[in-house]
């Protein structure tokens, strides 16, 4: 972490030089945080869901195989997701890092990318956790609407944009994504618990879980704030290799 780079907001900050992951359940707001800390740093922000979606609207072989899958709320077969993260990640944009929003979800893609990582010639990966009581999640999940045009994430519950269902920076559509509906949110939430959950206690065993209060973080992200210090603080922390030493504890206070 030796180089500057600029950003667009203009401010001189150190250059990542490690894959970061987010992880936790749907609507607990590492999506939009994800954004940001990538935005904040310049590298790529790799959504696996967003790169399935894309594929899906592109009518793609893989869209085609995935679309059935995700309707369903479960997880898409890692002899399709796997590929898909590898030939993204061996692109040049992400040689000084990227954040990784919703992948790995199971310990099987965790080790996977974890030999990917080191083939390639990354440092070991930056795990950020985010914790939120299972109730909270089901009003931000099916109250979430999505911008058709710009993507922009609104809660019609928590953030409600100022025109019914427009969005506020350009005026476009707001959307509820299919697997966003009630019916769907239940397996999806299940198969979290079932096969991410694991996956936590995975990274807590190495050593390199950090975890933040996403019940808290959701002040910033419903008034469109977001306080890049605190990933700063996460970054600076890792980089000196400061880690959770107490199994389960919250090492992160915001
Ligand atoms: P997300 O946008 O992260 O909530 O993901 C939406 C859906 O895409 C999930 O419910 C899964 O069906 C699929 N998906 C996204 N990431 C993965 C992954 N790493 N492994 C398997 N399926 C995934």
């Amino acid at each position: 972490m030796k180089t500057s780079v600029a950003p667009p907001d203009g401010k001189s900050v150190e250059q990542l030089d490690r894959a970061v992951i987010f992880l936790g359940p749907p609507g607990a707001g590492k999506g939009t945080q994800a954004k940001e800390l990538a935005r904040h740093y310049g590298v790529p922000h790799l959504s696996t869901g967003d790169m399935l979606r894309e594929n899906i609207a592109k009518g793609t072989p893989l869209g085609i195989k995935a679309e059935p899958v995700m309707k369903r709320g479960e997880l898409v077969p890692d002899s399709l997701v796997l590929k898909m993260v590898q030939q993204r990640i061996e692109q040049p944009d992400c040689t000084h890092g990227f954040v990784f929003d919703g992948f790995p979800r199971t310990v099987a893609q965790a080790q996977y990318l974890m030999s990917l990582l080191r083939q390639n010639g990354y440092k070991p990966a930056l795990v950020v956790h985010f914790v939120i009581d299972p109730k909270l999640l089901l009003r931000r999940i099916t109250g979430r609407r999505m911008c058709k045009v710009g993507g922009e994430i609104y809660n019609i519950y928590e953030r409600p944009p100022k025109c019914d269902l427009r969005c506020d920076q350009d005026g476009g559509e707001l959307e509820q994504r299919p697997d966003d509906r009630e019916e769907i949110v239940g397996p999806r939430l299940q198969a979290y618990e079932k096969q991410t959950e694991p996956l936590v206690a995975y990274y807590r065993r190495l050593g390199r879980l950090h975890e933040v209060n996403a019940a808290k973080s959701v002040d910033a992200l419903c008034a469109g704030r977001v306080d890049v210090n605190r990933w700063r603080f996460i970054c600076a922390a890792v980089m000196s290799s400061k880690r959770c030493t107490v199994p389960g504890s919250s090492c992160m206070k915001f």
